[in-house]
């Protein structure tokens, strides 16, 4: 929790002194460029940390590097965006510990497992979990039924209760396309995923009643469903072609294996943020003939030039990393011998 004090010994809130640094720099930043002082004030600095950085930085200092865009706090989970991680990554120790902390249990809980049965184990319960962001006990019961105790005693902990103010006349409504919970906008009902809502129109299944209903924590939201639904739209369309791809294949090497092409789906707002971070390091791409790196359609055609502008960064062995949108990584695969 963050409150506008500075942080004494055994509080649990409060500004720690690298808090501090951070304002300062904001500060700093801001008024050097004739801005107001944005820093001078945590929730202020917060709230506009929902907004894209060039709203309330410098646009010039940004624009140079391609960052004007990049949002830092999602406003939906309020928690730090893949993009503030990446931002964050090598100078803070907070933001990288974030994603390790949370599946620790359940890689210890794998570790145990032979290796070929903590692969199936791992993208079954994050399949389930991406297909069931909203769940009924009842179905992570009998989802449990096909995990060790354990392993299913880590999985209802990725789950927590609806709090109420997310139900309309006493139910919450579910998107037909990501089975999601929605919220009203401007008197309308609308996904709460951006994923989902950029690609799709807007369709209630169903209304639920809450009794026994839950829904997946903010940080499992953030890091497995949001991204997972590209990738499951993905992994689905090439099912329905016929073929035989795999998800989340030796517990998470790649996105999707399909074959000898390994294949990461990214959806980063900064076409240059992300280059950055493959020239750092292509991780499991490295393991396939075939490399590449699928950007949703929703976001190739909201930013201009967006897979142009990555292949041109690429260096290193990034260069044998191949980018390309998701209709066209489809259309190609379902072309594939
Ligand atoms: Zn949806």
């Amino acid at each position: 929790m963050v409150c506008g004090v500075d942080r004494v010994t055994g509080a649990l809130i409060g500004l720690k002194s690298e808090d501090r640094k951070a304002m300062a720099l904001v500060s700093r930043l801001c008024l050097s460029h004739g801005l107001p002082d944005h820093g001078a004030e945590i929730h202020q600095l917060l709230a506009l940390s929902c907004r894209p950085m060039k709203e309330w930085l410098p646009p010039t200092v940004l624009e140079s590097m391609g960052w004007g865009d990049i949002v830092l706090i999602d406003g939906e989970d309020l928690s730090p965006t893949a993009e503030a991680e990446e931002l964050a990554s090598g100078f803070s120790t907070v933001a990288a510990g974030m994603e390790e902390m949370l599946f620790q249990k359940l890689v210890d809980l794998l570790d145990k497992q032979p290796s070929s049965l903590a692969s199936s184990y791992y993208t079954n319960i994050r399949e389930f979990v991406i297909r069931h962001p909203i769940a009924k006990l009842d179905e992570i019961r009998d989802f449990g039924a096909e995990l060790t105790s354990s392993l299913w005693a880590c999985l209802q902990q990725f789950y927590e209760p609806i709090p109420e103010f997310w139900s309309i006349r006493g139910k919450i409504p579910i998107c037909a396309h990501c089975r999601g919970a929605m919220r009203l906008r401007f008197n309308q009902l609308a996904c709460r995923s951006t994923a989902c809502s950029m690609s799709n129109p807007t369709e209630v299944k169903e209304y639920r009643g809450r009794e026994n209903l839950v829904r997946v924590s903010h940080s499992i939201r953030q890091y497995w469903v949001e991204p997972g639904i590209d990738e499951i739209r993905l992994f689905d369309a090439l099912i329905h072609c016929g073929k035989t791809p795999r998800l989340y294949p030796n517990r998470d090497r790649v996105d999707i294996e399909i074959n000898d092409v390994g294949i990461d789906l990214k959806a980063y707002t900064s076409p240059e943020l992300l280059a950055w971070r493959l020239n750092r390091s292509i991780g499991g791409l490295a393991f396939y003939e075939r490399k590449w790196l699928v950007i949703p359609d929703w976001l190739a055609q909201s930013v201009p030039a967006y897979v142009r502008r990555v292949s041109g960064i690429l260096e290193g062995s990034a260069r044998a990393i191949r980018c390309l949108t998701l209709s066209d990584a489809l259309g190609e695969l379902s072309n594939d011998a």
